[in-house]
C-alpha cells in the first residue's frame, strides 16, 4: 500500500465526491476531473462502500453531511473507526456553519461551504488537504513499525530525550517487554499467528499506555520498549498487561518477560539505561517463576569488572605488575618477639585500576583455572627473593605461600616444588604451605594424598583460617598438618571476658591436643597479643607486629632483625 501511495503522488490521485444533489456532485466533478480520478456517490451507504472498496487508492473523500442512508458525520465516525480507512481525509460540504466543529472533532481535514466558492478556491482546499495528509503518513510510516504501529527505535528514542528535556521533573522507568519463546510461537503456529500475537502485545501496551504517560516501540522481533511515568504500582500496571495477553496466547503457554531499569538512576544515557533493562530482562530468559526482573547496577558493574580483570590477567602477570608482599610473622613464647617467617601475599598493581586487593581476583582465579599460573609465578619469586637473602644477607626466613585448594589438585604439584627447590639451591624448610581449611572438607582424599607426598618430601603445612571451615575434631586428628593458623574471627571478635574469648582457648585446647604450633593472625592490638601469649599461641601474624610490605621494605626489617 505505501509505494502505491507514493507513486499516486505524482499521477493522478483519486477523489470521492458523496452529495445526494446531482447538480452539486457534477459541479465539484467539473472542477476536479481535470487533476483527478473521480469516484462518485449519491447517498451515505453507496459512500461508504465506496470508501472502504477503494480504501488502498482515495486521496480524499468529499462528503455532503445531509445525505439518505447515513450522514457525513457517521461516514467520518465509521472511517475513523476503521483502520483500513482510517488514514483517508476527508472534506465536509455543508452549508452549515454550526456544523463546523463536531465535524473536526471527528476528523475531518476542512470545509467547503455550500454554494461552492470559486473552483480554484476549491482545488487548492481539496489539493492541501490531500498533500498534508500524505505528509502525515510519511510521517508514520518512516517513525513506526509497520506491524504493530508503535514507534521504531529510532524515534522512539528521539522522542525519549525529548521528554527527558520537556520534562525533568518526570520519574521515568524504562522497560523491555519480551514474549518468552516467541521463536518457538513462530515455529510451532507460524509467522502469520506470530504476527498477531506481537500485535496483541502492541495493543495491550497501547492499553496500558492510556493510563500512564509515556511513550512505547517494537524495537526489533518480540522486544518492546516502554519508556513511561513511574508508579508506584507500575509493576502491577505491568502485571495487568501481562495478564492482558496471556488470556488471548492460552493457545500457545507464553507469557511476557519484563526488565525494568527503574528511575532511580536517569542520569545515564537513556539507550544505556534500556541496554540495561534488556539484560535483567535477558536473565529470566529459563525462569519459570518471575516475569519481572530489576537491572542492578552494582552486580552488573561487578560483573564486567570480573571479566575485565579476567581478560587482564595474563597480560600484567607479564607486564610484572603482580607484586608479592611479605608480612613479618613473630615467635612469641620468649622474652622479645622474634621474626620467624613471613607470608607471601599477592598484591595486583594494575595500571588503570590501581591497587587491587586479592579479595578480589584470587576466588575469581579460582573459578577459572587462572589461579594456577598465579600461584606458580608467586612461588617461583618468593624462592628467588630467598635465594637473593641468603646470598646477599647471608640469612633469611621460612616463606610461607598461599596454596590454593586448585594448585592441590595438579598432579605434578610436588614435583614443581621439588623442582624449585633445586634450580634456586634451596631446602624444604625455606617454603612453608598455607592451605586453607576448607580445601581439607572438599575432596579431602585426594588432598591428603597430596599433603602427604609434600611433607614426605620434608614441606611443612599449615592449614590457615583454621575454625572458618567445618573440620570435625575426628577429622582433624587425621590430618597431617605442622601448624594450625586461626581464622582471623576468633582474635578480631575478641574482648576481653567473652564468648569468642572462650571459644579462642577452645581453639588453643585443640591445637595442644593435636601437638601443632599454633599461628594467630589479625592481631592488631597489645591486649590481643597479650592473651594470645597468655593462652600459649607460639607465632603471632598481625598490623601490630607488621603490615604486608613490599619486598625491599621487607629487607629492611630482616636487617634490623639480625642487628637486634
Ligand atoms: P589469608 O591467607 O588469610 O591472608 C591474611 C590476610 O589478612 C591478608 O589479606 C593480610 O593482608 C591480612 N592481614 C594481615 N594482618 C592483618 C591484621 O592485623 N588485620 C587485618 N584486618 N588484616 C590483616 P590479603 O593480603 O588481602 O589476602 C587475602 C586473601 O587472599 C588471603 O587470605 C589469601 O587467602 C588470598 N591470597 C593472598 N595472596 C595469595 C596468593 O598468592 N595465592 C593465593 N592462592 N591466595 C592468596
Ligand atoms: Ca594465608
Ligand atoms: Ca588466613
Amino acid at each position: 500500500m505505501t509505494s502505491k501511495r507514493k507513486y499516486q503522488r505524482n499521477l493522478y490521485r483519486q477523489v470521492l465526491i458523496a452529495d445526494d444533489d446531482i447538480i452539486n456532485r457534477e459541479i465539484l466533478r467539473n472542477m476536479l476531473e481535470d487533476e483527478y480520478d473521480i469516484v462518485l456517490a449519491s447517498d451515505g451507504q453507496e459512500a461508504l462502500d465506496k470508501i472502504k472498496e477503494n480504501s488502498e487508492t482515495l486521496s480524499i473523500a468529499l462528503l455532503d453531511l445531509m445525505m439518505p442512508g447515513l450522514t457525513g458525520f457517521e461516514i467520518l465516525e465509521k472511517m475513523k473507526a476503521d483502520d483500513r480507512t482510517s488514514h483517508i481525509p476527508a472534506i465536509v460540504l455543508t452549508s452549515e456553519k454550526s456544523a463546523e466543529v463536531d465535524c473536526l472533532k471527528l476528523g475531518a481535514s476542512d470545509f467547503i461551504s455550500k454554494p461552492f466558492e470559486l473552483p480554484e478556491v476549491i482545488k487548492a482546499r481539496v489539493n492541501k488537504a490531500i498533500e498534508l495528509s500524505e505528509d502525515t503518513h510519511i510521517i508514520q510510516i518512516t517513525e513506526r513499525d509497520p506491524l504493530t504501529k508503535l514507534y521504531n527505535d529510532e524515534y522512539f528514542f528521539e522522542y525519549a530525550h525529548e521528554i527527558d528535556v520537556r520534562y525533568p521533573e518526570w520519574d521515568m522507568d524504562a522497560v523491555v517487554v519480551n514474549v518468552n519463546h516467541f521463536r518457538l510461537v513462530n515455529e510451532l503456529h507460524g509467522r502469520v499467528y506470530g504476527d498477531e500475537v506481537l500485535v496483541a502485545v502492541a495493543d495491550s501496551i497501547r492499553e496500558l499506555l492510556s493510563h500512564i504517560e509515556g511513550i512505547a516501540a517494537r524495537s526489533d522481533a518480540d522486544n518492546f520498549y516502554l519508556y513511561i511515568r513511574h508508579q508506584d504500582n507500575t509493576e502491577e500496571l505491568l502485571h495487568k498487561m501481562g495478564e492482558g495477553v496471556r488470556h488471548q496466547m492460552e493457545r500457545t503457554s507464553i507469557w511476557l518477560r519484563m526488565g525494568i531499569y527503574d528511575y532511580t538512576n536517569e542520569k545515564i544515557d537513556v539507550e544505556k539505561r534500556f541496554e540495561d533493562a534488556l539484560s535483567a530482562c535477558n536473565t529470566l530468559r529459563n525462569n519459570y517463576n518471575r516475569y519481572v526482573a530489576y537491572y542492578n547496577r552494582e552486580a552488573h558493574e561487578a560483573e564486567l569488572l570480573a571479566e575485565y580483570l579476567i581478560n587482564s590477567m595474563e597480560k600484567s602477570l607479564q607486564a610484572g605488575q603482580f607484586h608479592v608482599y611479605y608480612q613479618g610473622k613473630y615467635s612469641i613464647q620468649r622474652e622479645k618477639p622474634a621474626l620467624t617467617s613471613a607470608e607471601a601475599l599477592v598484591r595486583w598493581i594494575h595500571p588503570e585500576r590501581g591497587f587491587i586487593s586479592p579479595g578480589s581476583f584470587i576466588s575469581l582465579f579460582e573459578s577459572n583455572g587462572l589461579i594456577q599460573k598465579l600461584d606458580r609465578f608467586i612461588f617461583r619469586e618468593v624462592a628467588s627473593k630467598i635465594r637473593k637473602w641468603k646470598d646477599e644477607l647471608g640469612y633469611s626466613v621460612p616463606v610461607s605461600v598461599n596454596v590454593s585448594r586448585l594448585d592441590m589438585f595438579e598432579n605434578d604439584l610436588c614435583q614443581f616444588f621439588l623442582d624449585l627447590l633445586k634450580e634456586y639451591d634451596l631446602s624444604s624448610d625455606d617454603i612453608l604451605l598455607e592451605i586453607t581449611e576448607s580445601a581439607y572438607t572438599e575432596d579431602s582424599e585426594q588432598l591428603i594424598k597430596t599433603v602427604n607426598e609434600l611433607r614426605s618430601h620434608g614441606f611443612r603445612i599449615e592449614m590457615d583460617d583454621f575454625g572458618s571451615g567445618y573440620s570435625s575434631l575426628n577429622m582433624l586428628t587425621m590430618l597431617p598438618i605442622d601448624y594450625l593458623k586461626l581464622d582471623m574471627k576468633f582474635i578480631q571478635g575478641m574482648k576481653d571476658d567473652d564468648k569468642s574469648a572462650s571459644m579462642l582457648k577452645l581453639m588453643m585446647d585443640i591445637a595442644s591436643h593435636l601437638q601443632v604450633p599454633v599461628v594467630a593472625e589479625g592481631v592488631e592490638t597489645e591486649s590481643q597479643y597479650l592473651l594470645l601469649k597468655d593462652l600459649g599461641c607460639d607465632i603471632i601474624q598481625g598490623y601490630y607486629f607488621a603490615k604486608p610490605v613490599p619486598v625491599d621494605q621487607f629487607e629492611e626489617l630482616m636487617k634490623e632483625e639480625r642487628n637486634a
